[in-house]
């Protein structure tokens, strides 16, 4: 971190190692996920969306191509940055999920575009077999790359109320392999599942904090329209107010080392899809509250590990 930054945001690195704002685009490139498939379960997890949580992602097969979906979507964005650089971001669904073959023509046409300068797959941790493992180590030699796990909670009950089919053991798994092949990972926590308690939620973070990730995805729990949450609890409402959400967010960082990057600390959902809460879109209010609540408290990332190494 420098100067009055309080956390380790994954932007500034970015900007670090390509020398300009980066950006991700988000591919569908038509994978699916086994626990909508029928190999694991046909509905998905209860907070998955029916695009699989890549509603933002360009869909590469319903245009012609890889290349048309990279170039729609930096047109779309190169009036806000014209100068980005940009990471192919495969998104949607399970991004490992697909014969080997299949993944490596994807993964290769995306790293091939010479406007792509790196590549980030977001994927289950059960879905990294070693040949998966293979081809990924063989990427990483060459490109700038990360893989994000949806870890979500170290909670056995949550990850079985929300029917997941894998849980903290799968990740743990996971994540050591790919750290021992040098490859960068990123873990995805899902901040307000319910029946979670505060002291639940940290304790999650905690045990991502203990683990060798390059970085950390903190996601505001959106209940979405299409989602089988949505179904099951209607009403459900994650957190009360913002405020209540900055101040947990806040407790997170601190325990989280400084040298992790922070990907995300809130939602990112269409509104037109949003259920609850109702204010999650408010995506800059939240970070302002966020850095507001840092300020206030004269707290940075990782504060608590430091006070904890002390202490020992
Ligand atoms: S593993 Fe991911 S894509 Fe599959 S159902 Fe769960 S959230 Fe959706």
């Amino acid at each position: 971190m420098q100067g009055g930054e309080r956390y380790n945001s994954i932007s500034d690195r970015l900007r670090e190692e390509f020398g300009r704002k980066t950006v991700k685009l988000g591919i569908d490139a038509g994978f699916t996920c086994p626990n909508r498939d029928g190999t694991l379960g046909y509905g998905g997890c209860a907070f998955c969306s029916e695009g699989g949580s890549g509603e933002l992602s360009a869909h590469a097969e319903d245009i012609s191509g890889m290349s048309e979906s990279i170039g729609i979507q930096i047109e779309r964005l190169s009036g806000k940055w014209p100068d980005a650089a940009y990471l192919a971001y495969f998104q949607a669904f399970t991004g490992t999920y697909a014969p080997v073959p299949v993944l490596r023509r994807r993964y290769y046409e995306a790293l091939s575009d010479p406007r792509i300068s790196g590549i980030v797959i977001s994927t289950r941790p059960d879905c990294l077999g070693e040949d998966v493992l293979d081809l990924l180590e063989e990427i990483n030699r060459d490109h700038f790359m990360w893989v994000e796990l949806g870890l979500q909670t170290i909670h056995r009950a949550t990850s079985d109320e929300m029917g997941m089919g894998y849980d903290v053991s799968d990740f743990d798994r996971s994540c050591r392999r790919l750290a021992s092949r040098g490859i960068r990972v990123v873990a995805h926590l899902i901040l307000g599942l319910p029946g979670e308690t505060r002291e639940m939620m940290l304790g999650s973070v905690k045990h991502v904090a203990s683990m060798p990730v390059y970085g950390v995805k903190l996601h505001l729990m959106n209940v979405v329209k299409n989602s089988r949450l949505y179904g099951m609890m209607p009403g459900y409402t994650p957190f009360d107010s913002i405020d209540e959400y900055v101040e947990l967010v806040t407790e997170c960082l601190e325990y989280i080392p400084e040298d992790i990057t922070i990907h995300r600390l809130t939602g990112d959902v269409p509104r037109r899809y949003l259920v609850s809460p109702e204010w999650s879109y408010k995506k800059r209010t939240i970070l302002n509250g966020i850095n507001r609540r840092l300020k206030e408290k004269d707290i940075r990332q990782g504060d608590r590990c430091l006070r904890m190494s002390t202490e020992a």
